[in-house]
């Protein structure tokens, strides 16, 4: 259940591994590196799935487009220059984005699908993302430390905006800043160079790439900075990028006379024309997710429904239903809207989250853990591995409550407040002394005490001292109990005990420690 932290791994690895050179395999350079090809496709193996969960999940109403972008995708992949298990998904986003893992691990929301007018425009795309990957940018950016660095880069997910978002912690961090890094602008300009290369190899016109570029920039110029969010900030459009892709076609125009380019028009608008008819019903989707933005819980209630209305498939919409009905505690009607979601969509971590908290806060335990554990097992979260504590402690299993908390207590924010402190309830319980400090003294008339403090922000009571004293010889022992004692506090406790008039005394002659306690409800 609870996967090794790659991100923990890897850093290990860095401090440990002997560094080596390797021929870049795009651009024929000297490097220095720390991953190998295996660890960059154990990586992208791995990520991959936790990835694309984090990022909207698969796109699945429409599996032709997904068939027809990996196609493309596999077109241009099949002229790089490196050889890689090269895979393409859509993804369900309404955000224009598209990213590379090592290995070749390569995802494109539906939010970008939109906003390109062609099949070789579509390549440019994904003739960058493939160079990201067979140029190893992912894998150097590990090997600089720029990956990990933070260790503990957690991101809100995009596609939920609201207050219940929750958090990525363990197996899925490291993927989760892969995809959300800034590459650096050399690694831009090498994707964008070879990218070109790599669309005039498959046989599409090159001068996509100078419209894609100038789609960007016009639309980042027009866009609310939320936009920047997706694809402009891993990769920022710049006037400086089309005219470097402007020059590259220019040079590369003159010797590519007479060959037949395509363009693809007519094969994009076919492929796209599903999320062109249904476009109306993802706007009411994403207007319902603005509504959420400002509490107008709803007024997006009612989006959702005209949405459904029109795309009664999409099970994304019944999904962000139960979101809502999840918080505003409709419980039950949480449970069916996720139900729907599930009845189309068996594999998104989301329904499993929110129909598992759902059941969690109807007392219905057995249920709550099944959907908490697969939700987990799609992507591990910081809300998953609370509730799971929650329901692991009620049922009196304190060992594995403290692995979830501890799970939980990775992320930031409040559910990782919570979890801290619940790890920290139980732990106090089972290592009182980690806790809990006796510090022996005796007075001028040889009475002996115990300074005991309490170093948790947890009140507790119950605490049980042991004393022991060597006291003319023999030894002597008590025992006291305090009733209360404040967080971050502490109480001067009198054993009994007392050196014999007269006998010479030093702290090694006495000994006190806290044997129990219990955290004040
Ligand atoms: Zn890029």
């Amino acid at each position: 259940m609870f996967q090794k932290n790659l991100a923990t791994g890897l850093l290990l690895l860095a401090s440990t591994a002997l560094a080596s050179c390797a021929v870049n395999p795009v651009t024929g350079r000297n490097e220095l590196s720390l991953v190998s090809e295996a660890q960059e496709r154990a990586i992208g193996a791995e990520q991959y799935g936790p990835s694309r969960q984090s990022q909207g999940g698969d796109f699945n109403v429409d599996e032709a487009l997904t068939n027809y972008v990996n196609a493309v995708g596999q077109r241009i992949a099949a002229v790089s220059d490196r050889d890689l298990d090269y895979e393409f998904v859509v993804l369900n986003n309404s955000v224009p984005n598209a990213w590379a893992l090592p290995g070749g691990k390569i995802a494109v929301n539906r939010g970008l699908l939109t906003e390109l007018n062609s099949e070789a425009e579509l390549a440019a795309v994904l003739g960058h993302e493939v160079v990201h990957a067979a140029a190893r940018h992912g894998a150097q950016a590990i090997t600089r430390g720029t990956v990990l660095q933070s260790a503990l880069v957690v991101g809100a997910i995009a596609a939920r905006d609201n207050d219940y978002a929750d958090y990525i912690v363990g197996a899925g961090q490291l993927g989760a800043q892969l995809i959300t890094q800034r590459y650096g602008r050399e690694a831009e300009r090498e994707a964008d160079y070879y990218g070109i290369q790599y669309m005039v190899r498959a046989g599409y016109d090159p001068r996509a790439a100078v419209s894609l570029q100038e789609t960007f920039v016009r639309l980042s110029e027009g866009r609310a900075s939320g936009w920047l969010d997706g694809l402009f900030a891993s990769h920022p459009p710049s006037k400086e990028r089309v005219m470097n892709n402007q020059a590259l076609v220019d040079e590369l125009m003159p010797g590519l006379q007479g060959r037949d380019l395509e363009t693809g028009e007519v094969r994009y608008r076919q492929a796209l024309a599903f999320l062109q008819d249904n476009a109306d019903a993802y706007d009411l989707f994403d207007e319902a997710h603005s509504a959420i933005a400002d509490d107008d819980f709803d007024i997006a209630l009612l989006n959702l429904d005209a949405a459904i209305d029109m795309l009664p498939a999409e099970p994304r919409f019944y999904g962000l239903k139960g979101d809502i009905l999840l918080y505003q505690d409709k419980y039950s009607d949480a449970v069916d809207a996720y139900d729907d979601a599930i009845a189309l969509d068996d594999n998104y971590f989301d329904y499993y989250l929110g129909r598992g908290v759902s059941y969690a806060r109807l007392g219905q335990r057995t249920q709550a853990r099944s959907d908490l554990e697969r939700s987990t097992a799609l992507l591990p979260t910081a809300v998953a591995m609370n509730e799971l504590g929650k329901i692991a402690l009620v049922n009196n299993e304190r060992q594995a409550a403290k692995q979830y908390f501890l799970e939980a207590a990775q992320a930031q924010g409040q559910v990782a407040r919570e979890a801290t402190l619940s790890f920290t309830r139980i732990d106090l319980e089972d290592n009182p002394r980690a806790y809990l400090n006796a510090e022996m003294y005796a007075d001028a008339e040889g009475r002996i005490y115990a300074r005991v403090s309490n170093s948790s922000s947890l009140p507790v009571e119950a605490v049980t001292v042991e004393f022991a004293a060597v006291i003319g010889g023999r030894l002597g022992r008590q025992t006291r109990t305090v009733s209360t004692l404040g967080g971050n506090s502490a109480v001067t406790v009198s054993s009994g005990l007392r050196f014999a008039d007269g006998q010479p005394w030093s702290a090694d002659q006495m000994q006190a420690s806290v044997v129990s306690a219990r955290v004040r409800d």
